[in-house]
């Protein structure tokens, strides 16, 4: 008790001295939530320890196909933040970001870049392909997306976000060149990409991979192949003696079993691409993520 009023008093003291720098109690920091739990590591990043970052979608769960509960809705309507990833990602956001509280901040991190050209019969694809976090060389716009948006509602913390923000920046400019030194071992005919959906197009364009077809012919995962469609993968996959399938960490691997088994191709389950692991997995943050997709296409392609 007597350290509480010692502490108080001290407050107190440097407030009536005017004293500009007293921080606020740490319950008053602002609540940043970012929809992802990739997205959230990113903010994080950025923020540093003056906002506190939490994730909305926890890890493992796909946001392709996320459903909004009660609760969700409750944490949204709280935060002082929002940093979604945009592009058409998080439509399940829609109904709530139309009423959103006129105090909020929405920071959409995608916003500046340009989506890469999509398949015009993908019905779900009408925002472009929205992922542009598989490129990090796209993440330093959503730094600097970021870094404003703190800034503008923390102006206090300007330099802070500025100095953050350079370091990861930094960060991602050495996983970049990390990728496309790992990908040096891949004969440039070997590298070609089949994944569950078509979720590897940002990466590929950046690291010279040819996206030879995806199991669910779409943008999103919430769609399924016809007979067909099936039928011409499997042709695309021997024309171009595509070695492997790479499956996301939740994707249903039968169908794609069922295409390798009649295409010769090896299936590669796990990747991280939407998600982070759990802390003590191997992709428990954003770096992490793309160092072990790296790993895997690399060895299974090589
Ligand atoms: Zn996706």
């Amino acid at each position: 008790m007597k350290n509480i009023l010692l502490s108080l008093l001290i407050f107190s003291g440097l407030f009536v001295s005017g004293c500009q720098v007293v921080q606020p109690p740490a319950s008053q920091k602002l609540t940043v939530l970012a929809i992802e739990p990739f997205l959230a590591d990113i903010t994080a990043n950025v923020a540093g320890d003056r906002v506190e970052v939490q994730s909305l979608i926890p890890s493992g769960v796909d946001p392709h196909s996320f459903e909004l509960t009660p609760q969700d809705v409750a944490k949204l309507e709280k935060a002082d933040v929002l940093v979604l990833n945009g592009g058409g990602l998080e439509q399940f956001l829609e109904p709530v970001l139309s009423q959103k509280t006129a105090t909020q901040l929405v920071i959409v991190a995608s916003k500046g870049l340009t989506s890469r050209p999509v398949n015009s019969s993908d019905a779900l694809a009408e925002n472009g392909d929205p992922h542009y976090w598989l490129n990090p060389v796209n993440v330093k716009q959503y730094v600097e997306n970021i870094r404003a948006g703190l800034t503008f509602i923390d102006p206090n913390g300007a330099v802070a976000y500025a100095e953050n923000a350079r370091k990861y920046n930094q960060k991602l400019d050495e996983l970049d060149s990390w990728i496309a030194q790992e990908v040096r071992q891949v004969p440039p005919e070997r590298r070609l990409l089949v994944t569950n959906h078509e979720s590897f197009g940002y990466y590929a364009d950046q690291y010279g991979f040819t996206v030879v077809g995806a199991v669910l012919s779409s943008v999103s995962s919430g769609s399924s192949p016809s007979a067909r469609e099936m039928s011409a993968l499997i042709e695309q996959i021997k024309q171009a003696g595509a070695p492997a399938i790479f499956l996301e960490m939740d994707a249903n691997p039968e169908l794609a079993d069922q295409i390798a088994a009649e295409s010769n191709a090896k299936v590669i389950t796990n990747l991280y691409t939407h998600s982070l692991s759990p802390a003590d997995g191997p992709a428990a943050t954003y770096l992490d993520m793309m160092r072990y997709n790296t790993t895997l296409i690399v060895e299974a392609l090589r």
